[in-house]
């Protein structure tokens, strides 16, 4: 790969703190020679001040083209009261529809120095390594007819369509088996084919890519009422779970508490893989701005690293790199450094740190 280009928003509320130390990471990989550049841009509540707009054009055309987006988080209490369409947020959505993200990948993982902080029993998650693949632009959140309708007789009725095509679940079911190629080589497809013939398409066209494409691939289905309670009792079975909007959005949540805090998170969202071989990539931490905290110097950077860690795999193809930045947290984590959100219980034998010092501290172990 030529130079890769990168863009940052750093965004609002505790954005800036967390990806200045992203900026660190970056400017330490490129000193041991990964070829990158990056810009940065003003997304959400930031934009808004300066240009009226939580997502200028311009900003999203740069994300357009660049190789990967790394972002912070947007939003905060001053943007509040405006109107829905040009609040913070409305950037975020922007930039998904924009870039048409239509993956959005969840791993959850629980480091072993955090499995006590979980709210299941240790044994239950510790180790514990699973990726959520959820559709991100299609289903019952976006499916035409909706509404909600005067049936004039005192009654109203709300409407919502669950709608899937062919080509939306291949792609994003190509997505999924990609990743399980490239992890533990099984996939768990999550629907309600019992229910919903929606379902019934997804389980038969996700079959269908299975055997053309990926017969390495070890594929199960699973109904999604099923997969939420297997989620919590016995998370470790799964290795890549591949799923539609609706249910993705709850069951990833639900995985991602079994890792215990949200200043843990990293995501990624992407976009069709274009025709010279790059696809749209946004990474993020799955928090969002922490007002409650921002400008205090306590954040939690260990999401956006770990999207930044993302961000070297999925759109760099520096598996090797990325893995040593997830050692370089385990590593810190397990010397019991902690910001103030993963300490739990009497906290005894960890040290309580800030943003900084805690960035400081991932990036001395990978560079060591
Ligand atoms: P939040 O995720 O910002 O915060 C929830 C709680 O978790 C807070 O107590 C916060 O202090 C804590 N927290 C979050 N990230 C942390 C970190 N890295 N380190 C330590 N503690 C952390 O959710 P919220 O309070 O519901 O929303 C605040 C603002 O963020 C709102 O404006 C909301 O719209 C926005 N938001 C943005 C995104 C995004 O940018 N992707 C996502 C969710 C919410």
């Amino acid at each position: 790969m030529s130079r890769a280009r990168l863009l940052l928003f750093a965004g609002d509320g505790i954005g800036p703190e967390i990806m200045a130390e992203g900026a660190r990471l970056l400017e330490a990989l490129r000193s041991e020679g990964l070829d990158i550049e990056w810009e940065e841009e003003l997304l959400g509540g930031a934009s808004i001040d300066k240009h009226g707009v939580p997502l200028t054009d311009a900003a999203l055309k740069k994300a357009g083209e660049a190789d990967a987006v790394l972002m912070g988080a947007v939003g905060g209490a001053k943007w509040d009261t405006l109107p829905f369409d040009v609040r913070p947020e409305r950037g975020l959505l922007g930039l998904r529809k924009g870039l048409d993200l239509f993956a959005n990948l969840r791993p959850a993982l629980c480091f072993a120095a955090l499995s006590a902080s979980s709210s299941l029993r240790e044994e239950v998650v510790a180790g514990l390594d699973i990726v959520i693949v959820r559709e991100l632009t299609g289903g019952v959140y976006f499916g035409e007819p909706r509404g909600i309708e005067d049936l004039g007789n005192g009654e109203r009725r709300g409407v919502n369509t669950q709608v899937y095509t062919t080509s939306e679940i291949r792609r994003i079911g190509d997505v999924a088996f990609g990743l399980a190629r490239g992890r533990g080589g099984r996939l768990c497809s999550v629907e309600k084919a019992n229910v919903m013939e929606s379902g019934v398409l997804w389980r038969e066209e996700i079959t269908k890519l299975g055997e053309e494409r990926f017969s390495d691939i070890e594929l199960s289905h699973m109904y999604a009422d099923n997969c939420a309670m297997q989620l919590v009792k016995n998370p470790k079975q799964f290795d890549v779970i591949v799923t539609d909007n609706l249910f993705g959005d709850m069951l990833s949540d639900c995985a991602a508490m079994l890792t215990g805090s949200l200043g843990m998170l990293p995501s990624a969202s992407l976009g069709e893989t274009r025709p010279d071989g790059g696809r749209a990539a946004v990474y993020e931490p799955v928090h969002g701005s922490a007002p409650d905290i921002a400008g205090r110097g306590v954040a939690n950077p260990l999401a956006l690293l770990l999207s930044l860690a993302m961000l070297l795999r999925w759109s760099l193809g520096e598996d090797g790199r990325a893995r040593r930045l997830e050692e370089a947290v385990e590593r810190v984590l397990s010397a019991g450094l902690r910001t103030p959100d993963l300490v739990s219980g009497d906290g005894e034998g960890v040290r309580v740190v800030g943003t900084k010092e805690m960035g400081a501290a991932v990036l001395k172990e990978f560079s060591s």
